[in-house]
């Protein structure tokens, strides 16, 4: 079954909506003290059924960049376009640092410091799991009733203002002064940065990366419940596409027909959105065959 093109012309405004829905949800789960280990584990695993439908549509820090885009969309101020070269570099030099994030928490159990059993450990991501929490940075709500427990950019009576990544910077910095002013200068550039390259972060991000890794495993191919799909009979050829998509994927472009298969894709379904032609772009939700690029 596919979705049909003329009900998805305000997509993005319902993208929105459940974005802004999710990041309630989010802090709500926050105020009552979720098991952070779990919520990495069912964010891996709607990632695993779903594609990166995660990164698309709930995401909160995609929901900030949106916000930024949507501004400067209102400022009616143009885009900055990154080299295809470097966008696919950044894309898998990501993997690095994923890599190393699971390499830093491994080595624990490598020199037996610790035991596989210590489970609730992982359940709430303390030592020696504790660098995974980085993972679940990009979930940071920026306005929190309470001070978070590695502090936060200000307070104004008694509500705490932070950002992702900043809780990080102020524990391995050890909220130094030095820690403080490098939270607000990534704050700045990134803030910054998205204004003019959408969705700027998630080409750096290693939540994202790790989730494209899913889904580049063959065996995990199959799995996602949710992809694109073209009918290259319809396409035109006019590369509308190629130059709404926020994170520069190019597959949907190039590939001639059938399931798009690739790692990088959000699914936010622009490019469904502002396909001139008919039922040539379709998000498909069904098991289908895996279709190889
Ligand atoms: S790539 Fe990272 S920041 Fe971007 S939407 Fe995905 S998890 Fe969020
Ligand atoms: S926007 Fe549609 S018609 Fe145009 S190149 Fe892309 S798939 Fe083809
Ligand atoms: S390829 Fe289409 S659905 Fe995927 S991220 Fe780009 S615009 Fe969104």
């Amino acid at each position: 079954m596919n979705w049909i093109k003329y009900k998805t012309k305000n997509i993005q405004i319902v993208r929105y909506a459940v974005q802004l829905l999710f990041f309630f949800l989010i802090l709500y789960l926050a105020v009552i003290g979720i098991w952070k280990g779990v919520l990495l584990l069912v964010i891996f695993g709607i990632t695993l059924i779903l594609g990166r439908f995660f990164c698309g549509w709930i995401c909160p820090f995609g929901l900030y960049m949106d916000t930024i885009t949507i501004l400067r969309r209102q400022l009616k101020i143009p885009y900055w376009a990154l080299p295809q070269k470097l966008n696919q570099a950044l894309h898998k030099t990501r993997y690095v640092v994923a890599f190393v994030i699971f390499v830093i928490v491994l080595q624990g159990f490598i020199l037996g410091s610790t035991s596989f059993f210590e489970l609730t450990n992982f359940v709430w991501l303390r030592p020696p799991f504790l660098s995974y929490t980085i993972f679940l940075e990009p979930l940071q709500v920026i306005i929190l009733p309470w001070k978070p427990p590695f502090g936060a950019l200000f307070e104004i009576k008694g509500v705490y203002f932070t950002y992702p990544y900043v809780g990080e910077i102020l524990m391995y910095l050890q909220k130094s002064r030095f820690a403080l002013l490098l939270a607000y200068a990534f704050v700045a550039a990134t803030l910054a940065s998205s204004f003019k390259v959408r969705r700027f972060w998630c080409r750096f991000c290693p939540t994202g990366i790790s989730f494209a890794v899913i889904n580049r495993f063959r065996q995990f191919r199959a799995l996602p419940l949710l992809s694109l799909s073209k009918d290259s009979k319809k396409c035109t050829k006019c590369g509308i596409c190629k130059r709404v998509c926020p994170v520069q994927v190019t597959e949907i472009y190039e590939k001639k027909t059938g399931k798009i298969m690739t790692s990088m894709c959000i699914l936010c379904l622009r490019c469904v959105e502002m396909c001139p032609e008919q039922n040539c772009l379709s998000l498909g939700y069904k098991l289908n065959k895996t279709d190889k690029q």
